[in-house]
């Protein structure tokens, strides 16, 4: 109840409660929403702490202790600048103007200084090896990403090269990431391999069966994961497809399962992002397809599940379903979800049923919903789970979940993921005590990561609005600095 409450902050923020517990200007009894943790002892020490439990007081930990002062300034900056509603709403435009009014190597310094730094590992696999360095160090691993923005207005042909030029970069991404993290995980997204009206297309026979893998004859996972099986692409033909289509479906069948295969042979995984409702259906139901062919002993393709969606815990449930008719392991990152606000406007304008769950309470719910059908499953090695969110309260409750049912913090199952540049005091916590702890970490030259870091900016602005604890935290490190000098 009083987390579905906003409350206004000292720092004119909209901060979900669950932070209240840091915000020095809000009068709460910090005791009422602590927790407590087990805690190695080890990395404690060294960061000033001597007890073997940690509460989830932030504040008490010297979680930056590692961080260059250079660096923490620069957090500073670009988190108390991305929580201003302004910046987000108008980070296109902001660009755009940045553009037009700087010297082009002005801009790109300023942004390299800022922005590009902050949320973006660097340039190329190569140049970014000091970064994952630094962030192993702390225990952090990278989940390596290229973004890949689809650019507006680009003739048919153009459109087709850039789909092979990103599955291209896509497979250099498994590549690097058999190098940089090995076992980990290669991060992408299907809509910047094929053509979204493709997958538009393919969500109008599958959307009603999401729910229930009822697939009628031609389109039954069964079947075209068995000619996917037998290398047999060329099979794949469905009678509600046009001629055109069936070509593109073959042809995103052969890139995908070259990905898969690529990173089974080296060992990672492949995460595979989750989009908007009006194609989810066909992204999920290729996934299945995939992990029906590559998930037999063990986890290699993972799905994404959007815990903001109403019928959430029934797709999971009937994905389960399917994977065990069919004898393979679905797996997944699990995320609250990006597009809420899209989806609420599409579903208004087509007069139909909003998706998304009616408040952020019921997305919380859905979430641990979720968590608590996954987990035992971790426990019989019988699924892949990452927690991707950035809300303290879903890593306590996850934590706590593994002490219950006994699930390791190394177990390769079950991890947590979290974006580069964002929210680094729990991932920092997470890491100095043992949990697998990832971050998404794209890498590409500033002009291709601009566009990826303004629709970052979208779809993290609630998060971004409250980095009000990551904010005070770091600038208690640099006082803490400047008193010892
Ligand atoms: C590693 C990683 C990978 C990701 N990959 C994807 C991906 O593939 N696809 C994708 O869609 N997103 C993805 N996301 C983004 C994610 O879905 C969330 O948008 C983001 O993480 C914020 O959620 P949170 O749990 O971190 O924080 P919180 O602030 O706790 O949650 C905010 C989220 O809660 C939900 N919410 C807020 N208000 C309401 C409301 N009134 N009613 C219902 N729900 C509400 C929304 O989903 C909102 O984004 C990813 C995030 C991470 C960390």
């Amino acid at each position: 109840m009083l987390r579905s409450i906003l409350v206004k902050t000292g720092e004119n923020a909209l901060v979900f409660p669950q932070q209240i517990k840091i915000t020095n200007s809000c009068r709460v009894n910090v005791s009422l929403i602590k927790t407590r943790y087990r805690a190695t002892s080890g990395a404690l020490a060294e960061v000033g702490i001597q007890d073997e439990s940690l509460s989830t007081d932030y504040t008490k930990i010297r979680v930056f202790a590692k961080k260059e002062t250079k660096e923490l300034m620069r957090s500073w900056l670009v988190l108390k600048l991305s929580s201003m509603r302004f910046i987000v709403n108008n980070s296109d435009s902001l660009i755009t103007v940045g553009r037009k009014i700087l010297p082009k190597q002005s801009f790109e310094k300023l942004m390299n200084l800022t922005f590009f730094k902050q949320f973006v590992i660097g340039e190329n696999i190569t140049n970014s090896l000091d970064v994952v360095d630094l962030m192993k160090t702390n225990g952090i691993r990278p989940m390596l990403c290229v973004p890949t923005e689809t650019k507006i207005g680009l003739s048919e042909l153009e459109r087709e090269l850039e789909y092979q030029s990103n599955y291209d970069i896509i497979k250099e991404c498994c590549d690097g990431t058999a190098h940089v993290d090995p076992s980990g995980f290669a991060q992408a997204k299907i809509t910047a391999m094929c053509d979204k009206e493709l997958l538009i297309e393919m969500n109008k026979y599958l959307l009603e069966h999401e729910a229930n893998h009822r697939e009628p004859g031609d389109w039954s996972v069964e079947r075209i994961s068995a000619y996917l099986s037998k290398g047999e692409i060329g099979k794949i033909i469905m009678e509600d497809l046009s001629e055109e289509n069936n070509g593109k479906l073959q042809d995103l069948f052969i890139k995908l399962d070259d990905l898969a295969k690529t990173c089974k042979d080296l060992d990672v995984r492949l995460m595979l992002d989750a989009e908007q409702t009006y194609i989810q259906a066909a992204l999920g139901y290729v996934i299945l397809v995939l992990q029906a062919k590559y998930n037999k002993d063990k986890p290699i393709v993972y799905n994404t599940y959007q815990c903001y969606r109403k019928d959430t815990l029934d797709r999971v449930k009937a994905d389960l379903n399917l994977s065990s008719r069919l004898n393979f392991q679905i797996a997944g990152k699990l995320v609250r979800g990006a597009y809420m606000i899209e989806e609420r406007q599409l579903a208004e304008s087509a007069g139909v049923c909003d998706p998304i769950n009616d408040t952020y309470n019921d997305t919380n719910k859905s979430y641990h919903s979720v968590v608590d059908l996954l987990l035992p499953l971790v426990v019989k090695n019988k699924t892949g789970v990452m927690v991707a969110s950035h809300n303290e309260d879903t890593v306590d409750y996850v934590m706590k979940k593994m002490d219950e049912h006994g699930i390791s913090k190394e177990n390769p199952l079950l991890c947590f993921g979290q974006l580069y540049g964002m929210c680094d005091h729990v991932s920092y916590f997470l890491g100095m005590n043992g949990y697998q702890i990832l971050k998404s970490a794209p890498y590409g030259l500033i002009d291709d990561c601009l566009l990826y870091l303004a629709r970052r900016a979208h779809e993290n602005h609630s998060v971004m609005e409250r980095t009000v604890l990551e904010r005070s935290l770091i600038k208690k490190e640099l006082l803490r600095r400047v008193a010892s000098t």
